[in-house]
């Protein structure tokens, strides 16, 4: 017989955002469940220094940071789950969600934290060298090509630093920007441009990732120039896509409100979504801010706003009363 888990409150997702609506859930006595997803910890896990996490004076892990929150979360009464959602049915309360493995999750209320995803440039070339040359995490993989020469591909934070961190292994890195000026913050460019091992290719976009012979995996990227048309061949053995992250949302397709870009909406200045009792925090509901903080913060907003909701359940109130979201 397959498991069934019921909860006062269901999380969805174990990054910064998640973990903190779980320490706030625990506290606030509702022993939430958090299922952790296919990465547990979230994108924190895949980098190494983080610097801006207040708290810390000197530079700490990603993972280890994640770690600690998940300590933390488990420590005030959190149950961890190593499963994925796969289906949800929001129509009634309680809600009723699918794990992969055939587990049923039964919530009064849930929240959802499920982050961002990698993106990738769409081409034939990519899917079929992932794994062989082409990644979306350098931290995880850059350690593979090791003395040999790498190309990451995009302008924001995650390309400059996954080109810094691979000059740990690399004394050839190129970085590949479409455009003639980087998105990433100024302090990070600084550091790119001073570093002797790192060259950037201004106003290209990777036409085609080439394969060698047999399984010989990525050899070279043919790249074109985003002005004169121009196709060129950079000779590399690893290239890392570093182009942003798509929100986590697909499940939800059609169960809640969900914006243009695939973002769940929520009432502005609260994480209330437009299904009373679901929640949403973190970079699945923030195309703007993006960080961990901002998740971590957000994560609290979310349990505040369900143990509020809770609290209006068992003490009902008219049913055309607006609800407000937590003081
Ligand atoms: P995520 O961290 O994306 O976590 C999502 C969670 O949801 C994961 O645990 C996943 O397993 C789970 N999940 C997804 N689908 C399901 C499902 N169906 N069922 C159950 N669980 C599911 N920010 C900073 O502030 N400082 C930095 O230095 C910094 N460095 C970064 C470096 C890199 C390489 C990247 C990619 C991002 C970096 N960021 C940084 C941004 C920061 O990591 C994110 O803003 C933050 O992790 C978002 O947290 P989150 O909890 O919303 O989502
Ligand atoms: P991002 O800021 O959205 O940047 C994506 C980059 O990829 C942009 O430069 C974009 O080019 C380029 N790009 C997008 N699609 C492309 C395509 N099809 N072909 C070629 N290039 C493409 O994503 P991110 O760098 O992953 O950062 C995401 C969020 O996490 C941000 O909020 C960031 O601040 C945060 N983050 C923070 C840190 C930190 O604080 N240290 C570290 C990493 C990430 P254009 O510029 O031309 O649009």
């Amino acid at each position: 017989m397959t498991a069934v888990h019921s909860t006062r409150m269901l999380i969805l997702g174990s990054g910064p955002a998640g973990l903190s609506a779980a320490i706030y859930g625990a506290r606030a006595g509702l022993s939430p469940i958090v299922v952790q997803g296919i990465q547990p910890g979230g994108q924190l896990t895949t980098t190494t220094d983080v610097e801006n996490y207040p708290g810390y004076r000197e530079v700490i892990q990603g993972p280890w940071l994640m770690e600690e929150m998940q300590a933390q979360a488990e420590h005030v009464g959190a149950q961890m789950m190593w499963d994925t959602i796969v289906e949800v049915d929001l129509s009634e309360r309680p809600f009723r969600l699918k794990g992969d493995g055939g587990a049923t999750y039964v919530a009064d209320t849930l929240v959802i934290a499920t982050g961002a995803q990698a993106k990738w440039l769409g081409l034939e070339s990519e899917q079929k060298l992932r794994g062989q040359g082409v990644s979306a995490c350098a931290t995880c993989d850059g350690f593979f090509f090791r003395g040999k020469k790498v190309a990451v591909i995009g302008g924001g934070n995650t390309a400059v630093e996954e080109a810094l961190y691979l000059t740990n292994h690399s004394h050839d890195v190129t970085l590949i920007h479409r455009r003639d000026t980087l998105r990433a913050e100024k302090i990070l460019q600084e550091r790119l441009f001073k570093h002797h091992g790192i060259t950037v290719l201004w106003n290209k976009e990777v036409a085609e990732f080439v394969g060698g012979e047999g399984n010989e995996g990525l050899v070279a990227l043919d790249l074109r120039d985003t002005r004169t048309g121009e196709i060129s061949r950079l000779d590399v053995e690893g290239g890392f896509v570093a182009i942003g992250h798509h929100p986590a949302t697909e499940l939800f397709k059609g169960h809640i409100t969900l914006d243009a870009d695939g973002y769940i909406q929520v009432k502005p200045g609260t994480s209330l979504t437009n299904v009373p009792g679901v929640f949403a925090c973190g970079d699945v509901m923030d195309k703007v801010y993006r960080q961990a903080i901002t998740a971590a913060g957000t994560g609290c907003m979310a349990a505040l706003d369900a143990e509020r909701f809770l609290q209006q359940q068992d003490y009902p109130v008219p049913e055309d009363a607006e609800m407000e979201p937590a003081e």
